[in-house]
């Protein structure tokens, strides 16, 4: 058996029940193997075995009371999977769905995309299964606050500095910074996505969606092509998703459908993203009030978005939404590029059926990598004291997707398997991290 094989066998059984851990890593292991190969070293030095494990996961009780007095008790998790090269960086999501499982195979991930940033951040990820959903603010700070009394002891801006996932914005973050504050008395950089007053970076907000964007457009060029004229559809309608149709949006592409947890919206004309930004960020209500804003629009609880015809696919809700069949349905109705702006949102069916049919696909750790590539502009910022333009930061975070892209490319090239992104985008992230960690011995 391969050492790959071994381990990932190995992986498997040591870590019962963590799907959608043993699904990550094994897209990630699988495609590194002729690197692996190609290099004895990395097997004498157990470079899989050790990556594959995390330093350490942190798991806690989180008890708060809730608005009618009744006390409450949820699951905290830090995974701290890797900081081979620099403090460990992933953020924090707060969902019903959370499991150990969940989280590691987040933090997992979070170590190749970071390493691809070429910035010098380490891979961790956290959470619970608390659901912000239809709480006061009052019952999320409770919360917040409650959650950090125990996460504090293991983060510090040079050690981990979580930032925000799905359910974690700017509101909880403002919580979870000024109870660390507070218990610790430091005004650091412990956390990203902070708000402007008090730390946070111009572009933060964007970043995910619009570095999702800046990627495929380097990945159409090879194509001659651009978002100019094309039909394009976002799941999801969170942080990644709305910047994402808006980047779209303004290079020309029409956005006719997004989606939340509840359904999906179909406008003919063009999303309007006033009205999705008032309903989501502002109200946090649900997306079947969009026909208030726009009547002549499609609201739908059946279905699936992906059986809009589209010419670019940008899944951006969750892991696991896009199945063989929905990449079938895409494929037949003439998609011509898929860019993950979710972590994991394709099936692996999935991407081998958009990848057999020469549909343009970019995997989620190289297309989302915007979002922690400028959390980490954010470190720089803070520990210079300093704040950036908008403008500074955004070309920064253009340059770094420009990057990324050409690393996947190269390595996919290198390995021969050109125009394999997913390849490409696992082998020059792995590299990194398992040069940086022969240097440093056996720790
Ligand atoms: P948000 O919580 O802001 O938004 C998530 C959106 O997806 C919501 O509109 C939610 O609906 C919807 N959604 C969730 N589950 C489903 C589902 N099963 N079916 C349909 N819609 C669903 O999260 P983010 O936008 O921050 O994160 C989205 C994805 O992007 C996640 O995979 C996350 O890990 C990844 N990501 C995020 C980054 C960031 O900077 N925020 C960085 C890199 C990756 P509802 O409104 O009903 O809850």
């Amino acid at each position: 058996m391969s050492y790959v094989s071994e381990v990932l066998q190995n992986l498997i059984e040591k870590n019962l029940g963590e799907n959608l851990f043993h699904q990550a890593a094994t897209e990630v292991l699988e495609s590194i193997a002729p690197v692996v190969e190609a290099t004895p070293a990395y097997e004498k030095a157990g470079i899989l075995e050790r990556l594959t494990e995390p330093d350490r996961a942190i798991l806690f009780r989180v008890p708060w009371v809730d608005d009618q007095g009744v006390v409450r008790v949820n699951k905290g998790y830090r995974v701290q999977f890797n900081n081979a090269i620099g403090p460990y960086k992933g953020g924090l999501r707060l969902h019903p769905s959370v499991n150990l499982g969940v989280i590691k195979f987040l933090g997992f991930e979070q170590i190749f995309k970071n390493s691809l940033t070429g910035l010098p951040i380490g891979g961790g990820k956290g959470g619970s299964d608390f659901d912000p959903k239809g709480k006061s603010d009052r019952e999320v700070m409770a919360f917040c606050q409650s959650f950090m009394t125990e996460l504090y002891k293991y983060i510090g801006a040079d050690v981990d500095v979580p930032a925000g996932d799905i359910g974690v914005g700017a509101r909880e973050i403002g919580f979870l910074y000024g109870q660390y504050k507070r218990i610790t008395g430091l005004y650091e950089g412990v956390l990203t996505g902070k708000g402007l007053t008090y730390g946070g970076s111009l572009a933060r907000t964007q970043a995910t969606g619009y570095g999702l964007v800046y990627l495929m457009n380097e990945m159409l060029a090879t194509k001659g092509e651009t978002f100019k004229g094309k039909t394009v559809v976002v799941s999801g309608a969170g942080n990644v998703a709305i910047y994402a149709a808006e980047k779209a949006t303004t290079l020309g592409g029409k956005v006719v459908a997004m989606c939340d947890s509840t359904g999906w919206i179909y406008d003919a004309e063009g999303v309007d993203l006033k009205a999705i930004k008032q309903i989501k960020e502002v109200e946090r209500k649900r997306l079947r009030e969009y026909k208030n804003y726009r009547p002549n629009a499609e609201y739908h609880e059946d279905g699936v978005i992906w059986d809009v015809p589209c010419d670019i696919a940008l899944p951006c809700a969750t892991q696991n939404e896009l199945h063989a069949d929905h990449a079938a349905t895409l494929i037949k109705n003439g998609v011509f590029a898929v860019g993950e702006g979710a972590n994991m949102p394709s099936t692996p069916d999935a991407i081998h059926a958009f990848q057999s049919a020469g549909v343009l696909f970019a995997p989620a750790k190289a297309a989302n990598a915007g979002g922690v590539a400028t959390s980490a502009l954010e470190m720089s910022q803070n520990s210079q004291r300093l704040s950036w333009t908008f403008e500074e930061v955004d070309a920064k975070l253009h340059g770094i997707m420009v990057g990324i892209f050409n690393q996947m490319a190269a390595a996919a090239a290198k390995y021969g398997h050109e125009g394999d992104y997913v390849v490409g985008a696992n082998i020059a992230g792995f590299v990194k991290v398992a040069d940086a960690m022969l240097a440093q011995g056996v720790v």
